[in-house]
């Protein structure tokens, strides 16, 4: 079998948008959304707005 490392997942290395701390994530950043540290991205997520109307 010749089953590279392609698959294993990258990191990228980013700065949050909030904090501005350096974190990394398992996506390619486009460039054009922020991207937050995990404890960031938790307090800003989409929420399902059940309530909005
Ligand atoms: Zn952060």
């Amino acid at each position: 079998m010749s089953f590279d490392k392609n698959f294993e997942r990258k990191m990228f290395k980013v700065t949050c948008a909030d904090c501005g701390q350096e974190t990394e994530v398992p996506f390619q950043p486009d460039g054009e959304r922020p991207v937050y540290c995990r404890e960031c991205y938790r307090k800003h997520k989409p929420q399902r707005r059940f309530n909005d109307r």
